[in-house]
């Protein structure tokens, strides 16, 4: 079975009590500071009371898809916002988000970041009650299961959301606009981040704390896993689902090692610091006599600079990253595909040559970017390598959102430590361990998800479950 779509990507909401007011572009800015959760499609879509909804989404980077006439056609004082990240799955605009359907006599827009597992089985009973479904994405299947709710069981919005999410087996933060109120939601494991801030009047929720930052906007807090919450008589009202604090924690240990902004604070806990302290545990485990300690840009950097300032070597640029390489275009050959490697990275050979170097990198998937990457180090002649990685083995894939890869494609899945370091053809390899990475985060080990280092999934994976790949050139 094909898996449904997955969707790690970066959903924003902001409800003003000013109905003269218009949001968008506030929306905008957000999404654009959290581009790096999805390149692939960018969507907003606005509530005004006397026009009701609009929306627009597009394929590309937030700055393709909005111009500031698209922002002006988005009128109103509530809207929620979506960017969309790429896997090899499919690509197409109908997936992007927000998805937007009847509801009343009004209309339901959904932004969801995460994936629920059994939404093929919930997809196939909409569809054997007659409903026509637009796209592969999940949001569709939640947004007629509310829909669904409401109309044959005569519930309000709170409790169609409550009846939602007991079906609901998965990953899910979601931002809800219907009939002029704006939701917030987070799956009663808190798998995805969400959280919210106020800007004067406004409330604004967003997936990472970066996007209260660029407009202004003050941190609340996080959305606690379990949380329904919405804005009424200006304040944050809360109703908690049946499933809230009845199972166990699963906050994604991948958001602090790669995926989130080191600029963010999720949970209580500073991306930046968990890296460093990465860096710093990568020290402890592997204290190495070396020249220079080298980051591979920019997700690896502030590990890099732990580990220097743990071991006293001197941390050093190595590694130019061209910042204007997209991530979504494809390179049919290989010669090519080796092309888009240097386009993006390249090593200053005066800072490498003759030097024993600690590279550190955030992460090994597939491991070809590693060899890709290797290779180009090893042309600047360094007298050693060590590689380090600042996430243990990637040993399987992940079904909650983050589209890592299968099982086959996992260089970890497939290799011991050994052979990779016998592949990569280096001094020496080590990742992190689990304790270690554990110790980084700050966070007692039973509250996050880490089931693609050990396959300890918090919820049961339907037989036959396809994992994706994400998609880099
Ligand atoms: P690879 O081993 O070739 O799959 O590439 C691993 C590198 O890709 C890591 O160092 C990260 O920088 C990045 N990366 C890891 N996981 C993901 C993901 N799920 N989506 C996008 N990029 C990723």
């Amino acid at each position: 079975m094909q898996g449904e779509m997955e969707d790690k990507c970066g959903i924003v909401g902001i409800h003003s009590k000013d109905d003269s007011k218009d949001v968008a572009s506030l929306i905008y800015y957000c999404l654009y500071a959290l581009q790096h959760r999805g390149q692939e499609s960018a969507g907003i879509a606005s509530f005004n009371p006397t026009i009701g909804l609009n929306h627009y989404c597009g394929m590309g980077l937030i700055t393709d898809v909005f111009s500031n006439e698209r922002i002006q056609s988005l009128p109103g004082h509530m809207a929620i916002g979506h960017v969309r990240y790429s896997t090899t799955g499919q690509s197409k605009l109908e997936n992007s988000q927000p998805f937007v359907t009847d509801f009343g006599d009004g209309f339901i827009a959904m932004a969801h970041n995460g994936d629920i597992v059994n939404s093929g089985e919930l997809r196939q009973e909409l569809i054997d009650e007659g409903f026509y479904f637009k796209s592969d994405s999940d949001s569709e299947v939640i947004c007629y299961m509310l829909k669904k709710e409401h109309y044959d069981n005569d519930k309000n919005v709170i409790d169609s959301i409550e009846a939602v999410c007991k079906k609901l087996v998965g990953s899910y933060a979601l931002t809800i606009l219907v009939d002029g109120e704006l939701y917030g939601v987070r799956d009663p494991m808190g798998i995805k981040p969400l959280a919210v801030a106020k800007r004067d009047d406004d409330f604004v929720l967003a997936s990472e704390t970066v996007a209260f930052d660029v407009i202004n906007a003050e941190y609340i807090r996080d959305i606690v896993p379990g949380e329904i919450i919405y804005f009424e008589n200006d304040e944050i009202n809360s109703h908690m689902l049946e499933s809230a604090g009845k199972c166990k924690l699963s906050h994604c240990m991948f958001e602090y090692v790669y995926f989130a902004r080191p600029d963010s604070t999720i949970d209580g806990i500073n991306v930046y610091e968990t890296r460093m302290n990465i860096g710093k545990q990568l020290h402890e485990l592997y204290p190495i006599d070396a020249d220079v300690v080298i980051p591979v840009p920019d997700s690896s950097i502030p590990a890099a600079i732990g580990y220097s300032r743990a071991s006293g070597i001197p941390y050093g640029e190595g590694l130019i990253k061209n910042r204007y390489v997209g991530r979504t275009f494809i390179m049919p050959t290989q010669e090519e595909r080796e092309l888009a490697v240097r386009l993006k990275l390249n090593p200053i050979k005066k800072a490498i040559k003759g030097k024993k170097i600690i590279l550190i990198d955030d992460s090994i998937v597939r491991g070809t970017t590693s060899k890709q990457l290797l290779d180009l180090v090893k042309e600047a002649e360094p007298a050693e390598i060590h590689f380090l990685v600042g996430c243990p083995p990637v040993i399987a894939p992940c079904y909650y959102g983050v589209a890592m890869a299968t099982k086959k494609e996992l260089i970890a899945a497939n290799y011991s430590i050994e052979e990779i370091q016998e592949q990569l053809n280096i001094d020496s390899l080590g990742y992190i361990t689990l304790p270690a990475l554990v110790k980084a985060i700050g966070m007692p080990e039973e509250n996050l998800c880490m089931g693609c280092l050990n396959e300890d999934y918090p919820t049961e994976i339907p037989e036959g479950l396809e994992a994706e790949t994400y998609y880099k050139p």
